[in-house]
């Protein structure tokens, strides 16, 4: 047995629901005992499939990914785009899952206001730790259903809604988004695409659309220029694109390739040249990225849910490795420095997580209006700041888990080289970091979240430095800094654009681990300690002042390009 990689005993995980404590603790927790009843065997098999076969399924989906055919034996133009059975294997899990059909079908819908989206996140993050190219086409299908059942007509809400909570694979409809163009993601309103009337409802629409994943979706959501004499995102409208016309004609959309990605590689994401395409206005004329923001906001919860789900599964795998891997006459978790790393990664996996959760009980809430104002101001706030963080912190957590796995987390016959491309893209898509910290800035000048959740850190910072009393200096010392993070926030208001933008992004991913101590904080109860307690340890440490953030001027180019130091 010396010449060996690991100790015979290696265990994995046979089931990432049974196996995961943290997951079960909140479900069973923060739903109510109808839901847990009626999910609990849902997850079991979920998370039997997601260590099971979805996990050899997605390996396959990944290295044997979809190839678009542009035309057929007789040199017709069909832009057919065929996948590996592996990948129609794992849509049928999906279906089975019931992660569409327990937030849409009707008597299911009404049975679980309010806790619905906990629900099919719960189900989600266990398919998403197996595959998450494919949960990038199921985000778009559950954010599809969002704009049919908000803003369609109702023939096409009774002809299309159907279609996503099926339990038939065969029958499902997935949806996609179309909103970047070569000339702008981030800046939407550069959106060039066009919109003309045709009659009624429909409309024509043309130009290109540049990033369009699931490129083979039933159901499109495109935003195209109505106005083009208004600039910007308000010149904007929404339309329901489909690619077959209601005589079962092949809409007039053209595939022009897909793109050759670094991760995601299971599913489809193309290229594609609208000409004349007949589509629906939804909404008003120049509504549409108003409408696209519902879309947009519920990708971005599931952008942060793939995170979670990838971070985790990065830091299962190389703790199960770790676990039965000697080196210097032990095993390796006993080294200090592994250790600590881990420490780290399970710290920050439990500030993410938990927030992400909180930000996902105020959309429930919010939509089942139940909620306060305030609570819809929170959301607002929270799901840009989640978004950001739990995107980074899983490629920085897959990154690190992936080296204590040394040479082994490298190689492709593991799971490791999948679960980092696959991260690598979440915090681009979905706007970018940048993106993600502007729009903190809009929400902490047109709403009052920022103050609620500061009053809300500190009444519970304070209650935890009267209990906590061996480490009450260090929870006072932290709701110092947590003030003083609030003058100069409160200060960015006043300031040029300039100054505000480049200190927003240093004092805001300050904030955003305050309010990961706080989660922690809030759903910590006396089963959860055991993994609560050395995390609020690791936070309240890191938040000791460690060098003040002040007010600062974003650098002038002259300074970057010497910086650079790039000859042209
Ligand atoms: C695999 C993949 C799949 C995708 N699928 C889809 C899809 O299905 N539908 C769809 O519509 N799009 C999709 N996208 C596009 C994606 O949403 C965009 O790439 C993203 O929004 C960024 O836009 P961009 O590429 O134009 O970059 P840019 O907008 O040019 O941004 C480049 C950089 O500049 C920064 N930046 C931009 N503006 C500012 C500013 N004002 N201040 C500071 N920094 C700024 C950004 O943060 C970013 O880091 C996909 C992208 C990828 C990689």
């Amino acid at each position: 047995m010396k010449n060996s990689v690991l100790q015979p005993e290696q265990h994995i995980s046979s089931n990432f629901y049974e196996s995961d404590i943290i997951l079960q603790h909140y479900v069973q927790t923060r739903l109510s005992a109808r839901s847990l009843a009626y999910i609990s065997d849902k997850l079991i098999n979920i998370g039997a499939s997601a260590a099971g076969q979805l996990n050899e399924l997605s390996l396959t989906a990944d290295k044997f990914g979809p190839v678009l055919h542009k035309r057929n034996f007789y040199g017709e133009n069909i832009d057919e785009i065929r996948f590996h059975p592996a990948y129609k294997q794992m849509i049928e899990i999906a279906v089975t899952s019931e992660m569409f059909r327990i937030k849409w079908e009707p008597g299911l819908r009404a049975r679980f206001a309010g806790e619905r989206h906990r629900l099919g996140f719960a189900l989600g993050f266990l398919f998403a730790m197996s595959e998450s190219g494919l949960y990038c086409p199921l985000c778009m299908t559950d954010g599809v259903a969002v704009l049919i059942d908000r803003y369609c007509a109702n023939a096409d809400k009774e002809r299309l809604l159907p279609r996503i909570y099926t339990h038939d694979a065969k029958e499902l409809f997935t949806g996609a988004m179309f909103l970047t163009e070569k000339a702008g993601g981030s800046d939407v309103g550069a959106a060039l695409v066009t919109a003309t009337h045709k009659e009624g409802s429909r409309w024509l629409l043309n130009g290109e659309k540049w990033f369009c994943s699931n490129a083979n979706a039933d159901i499109i959501f495109a935003l195209a220029r109505t106005k083009p004499e208004i600039e910007g995102t308000r010149g904007l409208g929404i339309f329901l694109l489909e690619p077959r016309l209601r005589n079962g004609a092949k809409n007039n959309m053209e595939l022009v390739r897909l793109k050759d990605k670094l991760g995601t590689r299971s599913m489809a994401s193309g290229e594609y040249l609208l000409h004349d395409a007949e589509a629906t206005l939804v909404g008003g004329e120049t509504e549409g990225f108003k409408i696209m923001t519902d879309m947009i906001n519920l990708s971005r919860l599931y952008n942060s849910v793939a995170a979670l789900a990838g971070m985790r599964r990065g830091i299962i795998e190389a703790y199960q490795f770790l676990s039965f891997r000697n080196s210097f006459g032990k095993l390796a978790l006993e080294h200090a420095l592994i250790r600590t790393k881990l420490l780290e990664l399970g710290s920050l996996y439990l500030g993410n997580f938990y927030s992400t959760w909180r930000t996902i009980e105020a959309m429930d809430a919010v939509e089942n209006q139940d909620a306060l104002a305030e609570e819809a101001q929170l959301l607002r706030l929270l799901t840009p700041m989640v978004k950001k963080a739990t995107a980074e912190a899983a490629v920085y957590g897959v990154r690190e888990a992936m080296e204590l796995m040394g040479g082994l987390g490298y190689i492709e016959d593991g799971v490791m080289p999948k679960i980092m491309r696959d991260v690598m893209v979440l915090p681009i898509w979905e706007g970018a970091g940048n993106i993600m910290i502007l729009d903190m800035l809009r929400a902490m000048m047109k709403t009052q979240a920022l103050k609620t959740m500061l009053s809300e850190i500190e009444i519970l910072y304070n209650a935890w430095s009267d209990e906590d009393i061996e480490n009450a200096k260090l929870w006072q010392s932290a709701t110092i800094e947590l003030r003083a993070l609030e003058g100069l926030l409160s200060s960015l208001v006043q300031q040029p654009q300039e100054i505000m933008e480049a200190t927003a992004k240093p004092a805001f991913e300050r904030l955003t681990q305050f309010y990961q101590l706080y989660c922690l904080l809030r759903y910590y109860d006396e089963d959860s300690a055991t993994w609560m307690s050395p995390a609020i340890g690791f936070y309240l440490r890191r938040l000791q002042p460690i060098m003040a953030i002040n007010l600062q001027t974003a650098p002038s180019l002259e300074t970057i390009k010497n910086l650079i130091a790039w000859a042209f």
